[in-house]
């Protein structure tokens, strides 16, 4: 076996311990353990929907790395969050591209791949720069939450996160929509305007919708077809 499954066998099984042991702890806490397992090779991925994680993350560790896709089609409001955590908050915000301009894409692909053939378009937006992104690290960190939607009701707090061999942490996983409004007024964190027009989940602007009446969370995400996930997480 060589020295990287080593390394794999032995933070996958540290990932998976992890879990266990930390269910059911605060979420700075597990942070925390991240940032004493990791030192600076661990970051957070933030859509930018507000600024709980990357609040959470910068203090348990001042200066963290905060990952955010820029894939070319946000919303105004989702950049100026973006900005306005750079400035704000004591972390480092590294805004990752695509490897082709919207304008390449259109020209190798067709206008508005997203209209047609939506998971290549994640692909090509979202995945493989973020896959390209992680690269420098060994672990990583979501604000996934159990209460999203049915395909993340059984997230973990840490787990191994084989298709990228890293240890995946999702320390706000067990966290109610109520948790995540709580920490917001009690540490005046910075929402996404659009949390506030309407909108119950923030993603690019072609696919994503306002809620409508009786519909909650991620409902607006890719509305009239059967996506739920862009593939970051799968
Ligand atoms: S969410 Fe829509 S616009 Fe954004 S990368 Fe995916 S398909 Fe493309």
């Amino acid at each position: 076996m060589t020295t990287a499954a080593l390394d794999h066998d032995r933070l996958a099984e540290l990932a998976t311990r992890a879990g266990e042991e930390l269910e059911g702890a605060p979420a700075l806490e597990i942070l925390g353990w991240a940032a004493e397992q990791f030192g600076r090779s661990w970051c957070v991925t933030s859509s930018m929907a507000d600024a709980v994680l990357p609040h959470l993350a910068s203090r348990a560790m001042p200066g963290v790395d905060i990952i955010f896709l820029d894939t070319g089609y946000h919303f105004a409001e989702t950049i100026g969050t973006r900005d306005a955590v750079a400035a704000t908050l004591p972390v480092t915000v590294r805004s990752i591209t695509a490897r082709q301009s919207v304008a390449e894409q259109d020209a190798a692909y067709g206008k508005d791949l997203f209209a047609r053939d939506p998971d290549r378009c994640c692909a090509l937006r979202k995945v493989a720069p973020l896959a390209e992104a992680l690269e420098p690290y060994v672990a990583w960190a979501s604000g996934l939450r159990r209460d999203e939607s049915a395909s993340r009701a059984d997230v973990k707090v840490v787990s191994w996160d084989p298709k990228r061999a890293m240890v995946k942490i999702n320390p706000i996983a067990a966290w109610t929509q109520d948790d995540v409004d709580a920490y917001i007024a009690d540490n005046g964190v910075l929402v996404n305007p659009l949390l506030f027009d309407g909108y119950g989940s923030i993603g690019c602007a072609p696919c994503t919708r306002r809620l409508a009446p009786g519909e909650s969370g991620r409902d607006g995400r890719w509305a009239g077809s059967s996506k739920t996930e862009c593939g970051l997480h799968t």
